[in-house]
This record gives structure tokens, C-alpha cells and sequence, in this order.
């Protein structure tokens, strides 16, 4: 048996297959399009291709992320926090933390010792403290590629505060400090320490003490300068799981495993 987690994310759609005993088939991504059903269908696709089965091989299908409701070939959804915990704990098994920051949202999820959601805290209303603000960072301020972004962080000397609380108002004061000389690999380290103040910040405010062990995903987890920003930030040690961007649809992929079989028994 087949089981299929799809992960329509609001910048990245992901898909996961695995088999009876846990094992990943296939892990596919590819920037989410307008139409998330589309999205959802394409991602299944290149999924199924990569590992040479059809969609007649896949006993049960769920959706996750944002538009999770809009694809119409899902047996089952569920929330997004719901499939990080699950995800991650599979990943990274003990995991208490888990730090996420995606395309249009960042999330701090602490669970029990069994794995289960203790809290959580989500921003998903405004682009600061989200991989958004990486976006228009490189791209229309400095452009340059998103892989060149850590090298240049290890680089700053001497990283500017952004103390503007609103990207829209960040990037009036990006602006202004490249006028005045401020050198790119700086600015850089500013935007990714202002982004991890915010994302720490909002555990604190949610009654999280970042317990231990604490898992970063999420595309931004991409960045190791980041990883190591946030572990000095809290005083302890962040780990970046295997693969950021495949945790919610592992997630996905193992409850469709666990509602197949319960609709089977029932
Ligand atoms: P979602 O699931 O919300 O669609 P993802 O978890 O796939 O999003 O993350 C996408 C985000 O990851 C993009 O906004 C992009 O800016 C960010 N990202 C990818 N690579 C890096 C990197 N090396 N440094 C910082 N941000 C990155």
C-alpha cells in the first residue's frame, strides 16, 4: 500500500509517498501556482513519476498547508501544525520544538514528551518574520540569489538594526542604509536577525520556553547562518531537519497511512 501527503504551501507545494513501513518513496517540490488544485495534481504527478507508480497504486490521499481545501482529490485534510508535529517527530524523534518559517507564515509548535501538541503560536498575517521578507530582500533590493544569502551573513562585521516592524516599512529603511554605504552583507545579517527576534519573540509571547531539542523547518531552515542565529539567540542548540521543506507532508503522507487503516477496520 501507497500513502500520499500533499503539502500546498503558499509559495511551495511538496508531495511525499511512502509505503506500509514508514519508508519515503518520493519527495517533490514546486512553487505553488495559482491554482492550487492544479498544484496539488501536479505535485502528486511528479511525485508518482519519481518513483515509478501510478495513482492507482495510492490508497489514501491527505492535504495539508494553505490550500489543503482546494484540492479536490484528497480523501482528508488537516491543519498544517497538525502535520509539522507528526512530520517531525517521524524525522527527528523527541523533537520538543519545533521552529518553522515558510513563504507567508512562521510557527513555533512545542510538544509533550509523547509527541503531541502542548502549544502553539502562528504568524501568518504579516511578511515580517516570514521567508516573504527573504524574498524581497534579494530579489528587489539586492538582487541576489537566495543561495548566496548565508555566505554573506558569516560575512558582516557590524549588522545594522531593522527596527521597523512591518516589511513594507523595513524596506523604506533597507533603502536608506544602501544609500548611506551600508555594505550587503550587513543588511543581510540585520533582515535575519530581525526575522529571528520576531519568530522568538512570538514563542515568549505564546508562554513557550523552547524546550529541548529544537528542530527548525521550513524553507528558511535552508540557511545555516540562520540555524546558528537562532541558537545563539536562545542560548541552545537548533537543529535544521533533513530536508526543511518535507516535514508537513511526511506529516500528511503518515496520517493517510493511519485513517486508511482505521476507515478499514471500522
Ligand atoms: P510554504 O510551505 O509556506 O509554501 P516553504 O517552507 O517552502 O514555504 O518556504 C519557502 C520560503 O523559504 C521562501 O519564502 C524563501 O524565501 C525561503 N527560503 C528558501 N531558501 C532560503 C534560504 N537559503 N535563506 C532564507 N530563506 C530561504
Amino acid at each position: 500500500m501507497i500513502y500520499a501527503g500533499v503539502d500546498i504551501g503558499s509559495t511551495t507545494s511538496k508531495c511525499v509517498l511512502i509505503d506500509e513501513n514508514r519508508k519515503v518513496l518520493a519527495f517533490e517540490i514546486m512553487f505553488t501556482e495559482f491554482d492550487r488544485n492544479a498544484s496539488g495534481e501536479k505535485i502528486l504527478q511528479a511525485a508518482l513519476d519519481a518513483s515509478g507508480l501510478s495513482i492507482e497504486d495510492i490508497a489514501y490521499i491527505v492535504s495539508t498547508g494553505y490550500g489543503r481545501k482546494a484540492f479536490l482529490r484528497t480523501n482528508k485534510d488537516i491543519p498544517e501544525i497538525i502535520a509539522h508535529a507528526v512530520g517531525t517527530v517521524e524525522a527527528m524523534p523527541g523533537t520538543r520544538t519545533i521552529i518553522d518559517i515558510g513563504g507567508q507564515d512562521s510557527k513555533v509548535i512545542e510538544l509533550d514528551e509523547s509527541g503531541a501538541i502542548a502549544r502553539f503560536e502562528m504568524n501568518d498575517k504579516c511578511a515580517a518574520g516570514t521567508g516573504r521578507f527573504f524574498e524581497v530582500l534579494t530579489q528587489r533590493l539586492l538582487g541576489i540569489e537566495m543561495s548566496e544569502l548565508s555566505g554573506l551573513i558569516y560575512k558582516s562585521k557590524n549588522a545594522p538594526t531593522i527596527s521597523s516592524m512591518c516589511t513594507i516599512f523595513a524596506e523604506t529603511e533597507i533603502i536608506s542604509y544602501l544609500s548611506q554605504g551600508v555594505p550587503k552583507e550587513d543588511i543581510v545579517a540585520g533582515v535575519s536577525r530581525s526575522i529571528v527576534r520576531r519568530v522568538i519573540g512570538m514563542g515568549k509571547a505564546g508562554q513557550m520556553s523552547f524546550k529541548e531539542p529544537i528542530v527548525f523547518s521550513g524553507g528558511v531552515a535552508q540557511n545555516p547562518a540562520i540555524v546558528e542565529e537562532f541558537s545563539q539567540h536562545l542560548g541552545k542548540p537548533v537543529t535544521a531537519v533533513k530536508l526543511p521543506q518535507s516535514t508537513a507532508a511526511l506529516g500528511a503522507a503518515l496520517t493517510a497511512m493511519k485513517q486508511y487503516e482505521k476507515e478499514k477496520a471500522q
